[in-house]
């Protein structure tokens, strides 16, 4: 199958259907999560639809573990590792460049761990060529030189994923999106509704004898947390603009959005990487293990950076630990498209397609007219011909 080649129906996707058909006969998991509901409306799959059934499973495994058919039954039903499979062979499919996705979900750690050093690197290059007069984080590098860096590796990875989200919509046959659909996709992605099982009681995830929200939490706290940092961020360029540029102190408003968010995002990002080590990884998708994690300790990287780098205002330390800190998060930009930061994106995307689907079904029906009783036309045969 060709990177670019969209629509074609892969072994991993002709598996995922082989599996879902079994629940759909089955339905014993219906009120787990979002994904049986979505089986229950169908009879019949396409690739897009096990494509967006695939991104609407966060994999709390629930499913595996109340599942009579997992191997070694000849069934061999293991739906959050299929799921996880075909999400990630998503993520090289619809990437853009072609190619660039799964080149990361294999090598995500090396290619993080080089490109963060090699961008820390020309930082600290960078830094050589001091501005004149400059404060704080300026006096190494000038405010212009940071936009002229960070604004194309923002605003490019940004078209990658829109190529990336058309290309899945066209997949999945998204129609036109309303404010409604759109409203019901945030709500539930703003309380991660469906990390917290099906009756609110967790995940399985780390955790198989019992429910555990442990995995909710700490991706609440990275979400927030990312969240917070790219709002302190924003407001530090507005009050630039605005006459009051940088370096900005402890009750200002970049530091009281950007040391919690720095928490936040270090405390949650760390706790998903060690969840991730007690997980069963035949359950997610092994070959894909690497590129998940390296983007877990990127993002984990952003904070702990920020936050250090903060520690040390007014040390020698801040010209290695800025370099490293711009590093890092100009590397988290850079692989936005290719890394497990995807999943957000397609994430939504499936729940605004889900929104659609099911308002279209609760849709009131238009009443119709009675349907009259057929007639009966009346007997006539052979021998009632007179
Ligand atoms: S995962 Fe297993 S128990 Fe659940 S619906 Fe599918 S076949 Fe049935
Ligand atoms: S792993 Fe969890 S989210 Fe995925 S299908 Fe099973 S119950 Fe649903």
């Amino acid at each position: 199958m060709s990177p670019l080649d969209t629509t074609a129906e892969s072994p991993t996707i002709a598996e995922a259907k082989r599996q879902v058909e079994i629940c759909n006969a089955c339905r014993y998991c219906e009120g787990f999560c979002a994904v049986f509901p979505a089986i229950n409306r169908q009879r019949i799959f396409a690739s897009g639809d096990i494509q967006q059934l695939a991104h609407l499973c966060h994999n709390c495994r629930g499913c595996y573990y109340s599942c009579q058919y997992t191997p070694p039954h000849e069934f061999a039903v293991n739906l959050p590792r299929i799921l996880a499979e075909t999400r990630a062979e998503d993520w090289d499919r619809f990437a853009w460049p072609s190619g660039f996705g799964g080149l990361f979900q294999r090598q995500g750690l090396a290619i993080a761990g080089l490109l963060v050093l090699a961008l820390a690197a020309l930082f600290l290059a960078v830094q050589g060529i001091r501005p004149q007069g400059g404060e704080g984080f300026y006096a190494y590098l000038s405010h212009g030189a940071m936009v002229a860096i960070f604004l194309p590796a923002f605003v490019l990875p940004l078209v990658a994923i829109g190529v990336s989200l058309r290309r899945y919509w066209r997949t999945v046959g998204g129609g036109a999106v309303q404010w409604r659909h759109v409203k019901a996709a945030l709500m539930d992605s703003a309380r991660l509704k469906n990390l917290s099982g099906g009756q609110g009681q967790g995940c399985n995830y780390e955790k198989e004898d019992r429910y555990s929200d442990t995995r909710r939490w700490m991706h609440q706290a990275v979400l927030y947390g990312f969240l917070l940092c790219f709002a302190s961020t924003s407001s530090g360029t507005l009050l630039h603009y605005a006459g009051y540029p940088a370096p900005y102190g402890f009750w200002s408003l970049p530091k009281l959005l950007g040391i919690p968010g720095g928490i936040l995002l270090t405390v949650g990002g760390l706790g998903l990487a060690w969840l991730k080590t007690q997980a069963d990884r035949d359950l997610n998708a092994p070959a894909y293990w690497g590129g998940e994690m390296a983007f877990v300790l990127l993002l984990t990287a952003t904070g702990l950076t920020g936050l250090v780098l903060y520690a040390a205002t007014g040390t020698a330390a801040v010209q290695p630990l800025l370099a490293l800190h711009l590093g890092t998060v100009l590397a988290f930009f850079l692989l936005m498209p290719y890394s497990k930061m995807i999943h957000g994106f397609y994430r939504v995307a499936a729940l605004i397609r889900d929104a659609q689907i099911k308002m279209k079904d609760q849709r009131p029906t238009i009443p119709q007219p009675p349907v009259r009783a057929a007639v009966s036309p009346p007997a006539w045969d052979a021998d009632s011909r007179g």
